[in-house]
């Protein structure tokens, strides 16, 4: 019933919204220094995800926007040390060590020897294609796609490069916007990890009943146990 196999990266393989967090923590606390409040930095969730649109997703886009943000919030009078802590702050997001999910290994081995796997991320192509190989996962994989964005359209282009019909593939991932609606929308299978973290901007919905090709699991250890119960996987296997 597959032929490929697909799996988001970040908070799916491995952890990254942790790292947005703290990264939040420490802004809040350079911009205080200012005498803001945590209320006045709220204004800043909006700002970054409005310029998504010009700089992408990742982490040199978080910190654009922070330094954006700062300039604006502190009336135009933040120290240009300041500016060098946003920026060294965003150099240690990008060579912060790749946490992998317990479990992960084990899973991708076993979908590994009965499916070509792929993983498709978005976000600073640098940035992760550094991860890929410092997760230690690569040999797993037989295909990598670090994309702009996750819309219908670039999943579609994906499928055409590799031959895939959109009923034999399945994409796993723990953001239902990108990872999941958009395969399901093409007429693919889509898995949500519904409780690994995910940054409120990947939050969506799904409208009950309506895709045959949906399937969820709580966590990335609970993928095999899904997909063997759906007969993707194992001895029930339907091809
Ligand atoms: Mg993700």
């Amino acid at each position: 019933m597959l032929d490929w196999i697909a799996f988001d990266a970040d908070d799916t393989l491995w952890k990254n919204e942790e790292t947005y967090l703290q990264g939040r923590a420490e802004f809040l606390e350079i911009l205080q220094g200012y005498g803001l409040e945590a209320s006045d930095i709220h204004k800043f969730d909006s700002f970054e995800v409005e310029n998504i649109q010009y700089f992408g997703y990742g982490v040199m886009s978080f910190v654009l926007s922070m330094i954006e943000i700062a300039i604006q919030l502190t009336g135009e009078h933040i120290h240009p040390w300041d500016i060098q802590r946003i920026i060294q702050l965003g150099k240690r997001m990008l060579t912060a060590e790749v946490e992998v999910f317990p479990g992960v290994r084990e899973v991708l081995g076993t979908l590994a020897a009965e499916y070509p796997l792929m993983l498709v991320t978005k976000g600073d192509l640098l940035h992760q294609e550094r991860k890929f190989q410092d997760s230690g996962l690569r040999e797993y994989f037989r295909a990598l796609e670090v994309v702009s964005d996750k819309t219908p359209a670039v999943y579609r282009a994906i499928l055409d490069r590799y031959g895939v019909l959109p009923e034999r593939f399945l994409m796993i991932g723990n953001s239902l916007r990108s990872d999941v609606l958009p395969v399901l929308e093409l007429g693919g299978w889509g898995l949500h990890l519904a409780d690994h973290p995910t940054w409120s901007h990947e939050d969506d919905t799904l409208k009950e009943g309506v895709y045959q090709r949906y399937l969820e699991a709580a966590g990335i250890g609970d993928v095999l146990g899904v997909l063997e119960n759906r007969g993707l996987l194992g001895d029930d296997r339907v091809d």
